[in-house]
């Protein structure tokens, strides 16, 4: 006999803990669901956010170890320490940020691809996830505009998303080491950070950052856009990208994409256009015509965890020119030489970074299929129109200002108070909104103030939100006012 054989059958009688009987599986599962059921039952009546005492700090008091513990007792250490003590993100009350979303079919999307652990990196092992990822990429590219050569990636976000956009943008232009120093990017001081990240991250720390001034509504100027890169040029600088916000994270501003593309075509420059709130919004009619120029850009950045309600882990990267794409993400090697696809498909493993991944898929389809995209259109539509119903309501109110009107679903507003510091008024005013916990929000600075904001993109957000928050606000300010 051979010499393994007695300890490969005593292993294999644990290993095989790993695949629970029909009636285990029943009952873990049915545990989780209870638990999930519960969950949304309560979602309209928890609060947004939860100042909780423990922190999650209960989980280690359970470390991992060799035994197992009971289905109830995990399921409830998950309770008490990760949903409870936290910003309850799937709650309409998050109006912090940029909220996501977490609409139900895209956890069973979800659950579809982690049963069947289906491989979409490669088109060979599994065409119909890879088609099906390829036809939702194609999709996106329809809906922002983009040509029939477009191509492109389901991310793990948006910051992922726009560095491959700088890597992809770094290679289509030929850009080495001895050039780095003189390349130019340019950008508002609104740019969501993770440009900057991306820029560091492709070892491209030493790229000149051209700030380009914004408009009084914190919109890129395309005069000072031109007028940069012509100086930049005669000083011998290297103009190569255009990072344009289609929807900043601060104020929700649409830089003129229409107005910046023709630049970008005739001075030879990367366009790159970072949708990743706004991108979305392109589905209703409002929005197409706010982001009008978003299918100019050579790149899209848009994020269905945002602007498609999925739970967090979906962006994606689009690029015009798919080759382009490609050729800065391919690799092979020998141990892939039996992969192959037709012509007319592609493998994600060379559009990315990633090899073995996450099949974002499932998540992204179930959810438009069982629901058609009528809801989603009309969920963004909605909070299109919330904001400035917000806007309208909070302006109305004494003692508040307001920022300009929103371009999509974000308002920057602060209290006046009659006497006293107005950047300690309102970080105190944000307290008491966050003490209430009903309705999350938060701040930023703007032209050197203490701004509050309330970004409308949770598919739960409705108006009762906007009435509770306005009504929390009102309050909260008269309670200060009284005070000092
Ligand atoms: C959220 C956001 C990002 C980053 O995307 P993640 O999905 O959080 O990685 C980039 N740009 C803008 C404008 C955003 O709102």
């Amino acid at each position: 006999m051979n010499q393994h054989k007695s300890r490969i059958a005593e292993l294999e009688a644990v290993a095989r803990r790993l695949e629970p009987s029909p009636e285990e599986r029943r009952r873990i599962t049915e545990a989780v669901f209870a638990y999930a059921s519960g969950f949304l039952d309560d979602i309209y009546n928890v609060r947004a956010f939860n100042r909780h005492h423990n922190h999650g700090k209960g989980l280690y008091t359970s470390p991992i170890g060799d035994d197992p513990i009971d289905i109830d007792t995990a399921v409830a250490l998950y309770r008490e320490n990760v949903d409870e003590p936290a910003l309850t993100a799937s709650s309409g009350g998050h109006v912090g940020y940029i909220p996501g979303g977490g609409i139900y079919p895209a956890a069973l999307g979800d659950y579809l691809a982690a049963v069947g652990n289906n491989y979409a990196g490669v088109y060979y092992v599994s065409p119909g996830a890879v088609r099906m990822e390829h036809m939702l990429v194609r999709w996106m590219a329809d809906v922002v505009g983009l040509p029939e050569s477009a191509g492109g990636d389901l991310t793990s976000g948006g910051s992922i998303a726009n560095l491959m956009a700088i890597v992809t943008a770094r290679e289509a232009h030929g850009l080495g080491s001895r050039d780095f120093h003189k390349a130019v990017v340019y950008a508002t001081r609104h740019v969501h950070h993770s440009i900057d990240k991306a820029l560091r991250i492709a070892g491209l720390g030493e790229v000149v950052v051209h700030h380009v001034d914004m408009d009084e509504r914190h919109r890129m100027s395309v005069n000072s856009l031109k007028t940069a890169v012509d100086s930049d040029r005669k000083a011998g600088l290297r103009p190569w990208l255009v990072v344009a916000s289609a929807g900043t994270t601060d104020t929700g501003a649409v830089d003129p994409l229409a107005d910046i593309a023709p630049h970008c075509r005739d001075d030879d420059l990367w366009f790159h256009v970072d949708a990743a709130y706004g991108g979305f919004f392109t589905l209703c009619e409002e929005g197409r015509q706010k982001l009008a120029g978003i299918g100019d850009g050579d790149s899209v950045a848009i994020d269905p965890h945002k602007g498609l309600f999925l739970p967090y882990g979906c962006g994606a990267l689009l690029v015009r020119d798919r080759a382009k794409l490609g050729s800065a993400h391919a690799g092979s090697g020998h141990y892939l030489q039996d992969a192959g696809e037709p012509a007319d498909e592609y493998s994600p493993a060379n559009y990315s970074p990633e090899l073995t991944r996450h099949y974002r898929g499932a998540r992204l389809w179930l959810p438009l299929k069982v629901f058609g995209l009528r809801p989603f259109k009309a969920c963004l539509q909605e909070k299109l129109l919330l904001a400035r119903y917000f806007h309208d309501e909070i302006q109305a109110r004494d003692g508040f200002e307001t920022g300009p009107p929103p371009d999509l679903s974000v308002v920057t507003y602060r209290y006046v108070p009659k006497r006293g510091n107005a950047d300690e008024f309102n970080r105190r005013l944000m307290e008491e909104v966050l003490e209430d916990g009903r309705v999350f929000i938060n701040s930023t600075m703007l032209d050197g103030k203490f701004t509050l904001r309330m970004a409308a993109l949770a598919f739960r957000t409705h108006i009762d939100t906007m009435d509770t928050l306005l009504d929390v606000l009102t309050r909260g300010a008269r309670r200060i006012e009284s005070r000092v």
